[in-house]
């Protein structure tokens, strides 16, 4: 028989978004249920030091802080599932939702905090390489290439924070980036910039990843200069993509409005969406500040915004009951 799950609010995702949903809802009494995802803990959880989280004077492990965060959750009153939602029906309330083993989840309001999954150049010979020496996650893999060859693709913080991360296992990092300049932060640059096991490629273009053929896999990359054209190759034996993130939203197409990035579109200055009872918080609404603690602050929001849809229409429901 398929399980039934209803909560008051359900939460999507466990990242920073949804955990501090969760906290809050709990503490409104709502008794929320989270379902987790593929990613428990949400994309924290593939990163190292996290210094830019306020509360911690010195530097907190990704993985550690969510581990906190769901015990913090849990503590006040929220419910974990593991559980993957693969479809959803929003055209009533309450909502309801069918995880991928069939167990169904139904809630009076829904909050999304599916957040953001890692973006690939699209080439064949990256597909062919994954799990080959390409990869799109250095702290998870980096390990396997010690006192080996590496580069990493990108020129944003992760691009940066990946290069620098590497360096705990290779003397030899290379960091591929399409343009002259970074956007990553100044004090990620100056780190990377000071560091003697790193060297830059600037205005290079991935062209191909290059297989070794039978247990080698990757043995090189060939690059395209971005201003001349010129091709050229080098020697490496992992490749580390890092060039963003996807909004996690295939899930919502057709039944909520995406903007043309197909981040989920709340009303300015909430977490409202465009269908009444549903609402969006962290990454996969946010497409300008993508952090961890603008991420569980707009969790607070969704689950203030979530609790006051609630109060308003319970008041309702009860005005119009027959006496
Ligand atoms: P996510 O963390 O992406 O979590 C999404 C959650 O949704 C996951 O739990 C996933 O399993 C779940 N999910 C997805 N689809 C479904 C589904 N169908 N059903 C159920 N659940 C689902 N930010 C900082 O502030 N400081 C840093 O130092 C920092 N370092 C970073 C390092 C790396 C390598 C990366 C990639 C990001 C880093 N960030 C950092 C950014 C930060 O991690 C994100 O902004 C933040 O995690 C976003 O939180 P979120 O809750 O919106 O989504
Ligand atoms: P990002 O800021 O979007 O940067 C992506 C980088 O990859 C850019 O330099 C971009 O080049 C490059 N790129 C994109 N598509 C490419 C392609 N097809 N080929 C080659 N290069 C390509 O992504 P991010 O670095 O993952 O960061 C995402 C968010 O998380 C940001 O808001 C970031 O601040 C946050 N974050 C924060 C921290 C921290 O605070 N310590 C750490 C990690 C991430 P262009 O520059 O030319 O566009």
């Amino acid at each position: 028989m398929t399980a039934t799950h209803s909560t008051r609010m359900l939460i999507l995702g466990s990242g920073p978004a949804g955990l501090s949903a969760a906290i809050y809802g709990a503490r409104a009494g709502l008794a929320p249920i989270v379902v987790q995802g593929i990613q428990p803990g949400g994309q924290l959880t593939t990163t190292t030091d996290v210094e830019n989280y306020p509360g911690f004077r010195d530097v907190i492990q990704g993985p550690w802080l969510m581990e906190e965060m769901q015990a913090q959750a849990e503590h006040v009153g929220a419910q974990m599932m593991w559980d993957t939602i693969v479809e959803i029906d929003l055209s009533q309330r309450p909502f309801r939702l069918v995880g991928d083993g069939g167990t169904v989840y139904v809630g009076d309001v829904l909050v999304i905090a599916t957040g953001a999954q890692a973006k690939w150049l699209g080439l064949d010979s990256e597909k062919l390489l994954q799990g080959k020496g390409v990869s799109a996650c250095a702290t998870c893999d980096g390990f396997f290439y010690r006192g080996k060859k590496v580069a990493v693709i990108g020129g944003g913080n992760t691009a940066v924070e990946e290069a620098l991360y590497l360096t705990n296992h290779s003397h030899d990092v290379t960091l591929i980036h399409r343009r002259d300049s970074f956007r990553a932060e100044k004090i990620l640059q100056d780190r990377l910039f000071a560091n003697e096991k790193i060297k830059v490629l600037w205005n290079k273009a991935v062209e191909r990843f290059i297989d070794g053929g039978g247990v080698a896999g990757l043995v090189g990359i060939e690059l395209r200069d971005t201003v001349t054209g010129e091709l050229s190759t080098i020697e490496v034996d992992g490749g580390f993509v890092a060039i963003g993130h996807h909004p996690a939203t295939e899930l919502f197409r057709g039944h909520l409005e995406l903007d043309e990035d197909s981040y989920i579109k709340v009303e300015t200055g909430s977490t409202r969406t465009s269908v009444a009872g549903v609402f969006a918080c962290g990454d996969v609404m946010d497409k300008v500040y993508r952090q961890a603690v603008t991420a569980a602050g707009t969790g607070c929001m969704a689950a203030l915004d979530a609790e006051r849809f609630l109060a308003e229409t319970d008041f309702e429901a009860k005005a119009h009951a027959p006496a």
